[in-house]
Formats: structure tokens, C-alpha cells, sequence
């Protein structure tokens, strides 16, 4: 049962990103808890579908926008958490300029929104800022072994910038900022498209398609439900004192992709043969985070094993009713500047 953290008056949360996977899971636990929740989102990998059931409520509010614009919202936040940015390789390489703008220019424009209310800011950060570790497992002191201009470079360096411009504003005492190095994290509402492993492997099961693996299959990676990970987040933005460094979330269980294919085959009772694809250019070979500061500060530990996430996950692809696989279409930059308030 989730942990309530009602609020006593009612304070308004911005989501940016918040149509997407993991933000429209934040909405949902923030609205439970009684804020009022302002999500903005310009659906590049998001989905109305994800937040379909929350518009109507009288706490929520819908603004379709790129958050590369500045956003005049009319009213004051509480609370911002930054979630934007497409997550998956291939979602955030199909305009990779975009991704960049949208670490750095859309960063930037929330912390002056957060500056500008008084409001605590959270970023969502990600394991990829310790690029391809030589360390392991990857500690928030390990200051990580990234290619600038490698493919995901878009990614991580906007990341990392983002984290840069998140610590002047702390250290200027402009706002009061939060970084979550986020890791791998599955669950219900993950795009079936978008290219992700647990994604790839669960849809392929079920549509009784060859599970593809990148390399040898003994790379590692480590995953978290989606549960624990909101869980996670909630309490970074609340913990007092302000930690003033970033915390890693995600579960420090580290498996193989072959023993997660060999879980997903077992667990959709699929016959499917696996099938061995090149390893992309730097695919990182291990990834399992130490969650020793999280476990300190915030008293978080995950609690979702892998095989009850995955049974989740795999009823939740199951139940969709187009399983059909989008393709990944460069972004139309010209839409970017579009603003839409879908609920006033
Ligand atoms: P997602 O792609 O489902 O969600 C991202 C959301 O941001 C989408 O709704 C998308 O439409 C929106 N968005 C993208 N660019 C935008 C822009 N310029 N303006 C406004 N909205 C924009 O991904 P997710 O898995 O929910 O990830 C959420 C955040 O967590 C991301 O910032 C991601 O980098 C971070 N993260 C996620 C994971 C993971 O495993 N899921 C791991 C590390 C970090």
C-alpha cells in the first residue's frame, strides 16, 4: 500500500513531462496526496492515454507545451519536477539537437520558474551521466566516463549540463534543486515502441517474435518498478535538509540481459528462440547503482522484486489494444514553440 504524504493546504506541483511514463505515475501519486497538479508535457513520447483519467479532475490542469518556450502559467508552484526529455535511445536520437535543447534550454527555463516562485525543484537526472563506468557499483562521487560526441552524447551531456545549471542555481541560492540519477526503470505505461529492453523483450514474447539481444546477452543492467522509483522521488523533493548532491534511485539487483530474456520467456510461457544483434556504439557494459545514500537520506530502499514488476508489466502490454509498433519519426521542430492549455 502506497505511504501517504497528504498535504495539509493544498500545494500545486508542475510536472514537466508529465504525460510520459514515469511523470504521468507522479501526477497520479501527487494528486492522491491532494496537491494540485499542473502537467506539461508536448507529447513527443508521451501519451493523452497515460493521462486520460486524470483530466476532469478539478486539481489537474493539461498545458501542451515544449518546455525549450518559457512558461507563463498565470499562477504560482509549489513544487517542480522536471521530468522531460524523451528516456529511450532511439526516442531521444531521432533528434538529437532537440534532446540537447530540451536538457539545457528546457532546464533552464524551469529552474527560473522554480527561482521565480520560490518553488523546490527536482531533476530528473539519469544513470547515463556516468556514461560507459569503469567503476562499479556506480557511486554519485564516480564523475563518470562519457563520450561527448558519441550518438548518445545528446543525452548524457544534456543531462549533465542540466545537473551543472541545477548546482549554480543551488549554490547561487536561486532555488532550492534536487537530482535524482534515475536507473533503469520498468513498469505499466512504458512505451511498447520505444525501443527500451524490458519493453523490446516482453512485446516480442507476446507477440511470439525472436527476443533480440544486443551483443553477447552478458552485459548488465539493473531494474526498478516504477512504483518504487515514484516512491523514491517523493521523497527527495520532501527530505529536509536539502542533501545538496544527487542521489541515485534504482535497484541495486543487477541481472544480465540474458537472464532477464530467460525471465521474461518463462514468465509469458513464450517458445521464442533468442536472436543476437550487434552492440550499438557505447552501450554501456554494466550498470548497477549504489544506493547507499538514498538508503541514508531518504530511507528508501526498492521493494518490488523483478519477477512481480515484470508480471505487471507483461499483464499491462497484454491488455493494450494496438500493439502495433510506431515508427520513430525525426521531431518537427517548428511545433516546438506550439502552446496549448488543454484544461483551464
Ligand atoms: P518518457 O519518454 O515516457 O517521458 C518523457 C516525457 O517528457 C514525455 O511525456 C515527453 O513527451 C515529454 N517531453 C520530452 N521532451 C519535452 C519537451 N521538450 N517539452 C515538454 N515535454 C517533453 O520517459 P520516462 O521513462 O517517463 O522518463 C522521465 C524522465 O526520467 C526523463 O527525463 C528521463 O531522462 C528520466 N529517466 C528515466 C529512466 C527510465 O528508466 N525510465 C531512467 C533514467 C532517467
Amino acid at each position: 500500500m502506497r505511504r501517504s504524504r497528504r498535504v495539509q493546504q493544498t500545494q500545486t506541483a508542475l510536472v514537466a513531462g508529465g504525460a510520459g511514463f514515469l511523470g504521468s505515475h507522479l501526477c497520479e501519486a501527487l494528486l492522491h496526496d491532494g496537491y494540485r497538479v499542473i502537467c506539461v508535457d508536448n507529447f513527443l513520447t508521451g501519451r493523452m492515454e497515460n493521462v486520460s483519467s486524470l483530466i476532469g479532475q478539478a486539481r489537474f490542469r493539461l498545458i501542451e507545451q515544449d518546455v525549450c518556450v518559457p512558461l507563463e502559467l498565470g499562477e504560482t508552484v509549489d513544487r517542480v519536477f522536471n521530468l522531460a526529455c524523451a528516456a529511450s535511445p532511439p526516442r531521444y536520437q531521432a533528434d538529437p539537437v532537440h534532446t540537447t535543447r530540451t536538457c539545457v534550454i528546457g532546464t533552464l527555463n524551469l529552474l527560473e520558474l522554480a527561482a521565480s516562485n520560490g518553488a523546490r525543484f527536482l531533476q530528473a537526472s539519469t544513470s547515463e551521466v556516468y556514461g560507459d563506468p569503469e567503476q562499479h557499483p556506480q557511486r554519485e562521487d564516480y564523475v563518470g566516463h562519457v563520450n561527448c560526441t558519441g550518438p548518445r552524447a545528446c543525452y548524457d551531456e544534456g543531462k549533465r549540463t542540466a545537473e551543472t545549471l541545477c548546482f549554480d542555481y543551488l549554490r547561487a541560492e536561486m532555488a532550492d534543486i534536487r537530482i535524482a540519477r534515475i536507473f533503469n526503470t520498468y513498469g505499466p505505461r512504458m512505451d511498447p515502441a520505444d525501443g527500451r529492453i524490458v519493453s523490446n523483450l516482453v512485446m516480442q514474447a507476446i507477440e511470439k517474435r525472436p527476443l533480440t539481444i544486443f551483443g553477447d546477452g552478458r552485459q548488465t543492467r539493473s531494474f526498478c518498478y516504477v512504483s518504487d522509483m515514484i516512491g523514491g522521488l517523493r521523497r527527495l523533493m520532501d527530505v529536509n535538509p536539502n542533501p545538496r548532491q544527487p542521489v541515485n534511485l534504482g535497484n541495486p539487483g543487477e541481472f544480465s540481459i540474458l537472464e532477464l530474456a530467460r525471465l521474461v520467456r518463462e514468465l509469458t510461457g513464450t517458445k521464442s528462440p533468442v536472436k543476437f544483434l550487434p552492440l550499438p556504439q557505447d552501450d554501456p557494459r554494466r550498470r548497477r547503482p549504489d544506493i547507499g545514500r538514498a538508503r541514508a537520506l531518504l530511507g528508501w530502499s526498492p521493494k518490488v522484486p523483478l519477477r512481480q514488476g515484470l508480471l505487471q508489466t507483461i499483464a499491462f502490454f497484454s491488455s493494450l489494444d494496438d500493439l502495433t509498433m510506431e515508427p520513430i519519426a525525426p521531431v518537427n521542430r517548428t511545433e516546438a514553440g506550439k502552446v496549448r492549455n488543454l484544461q483551464l
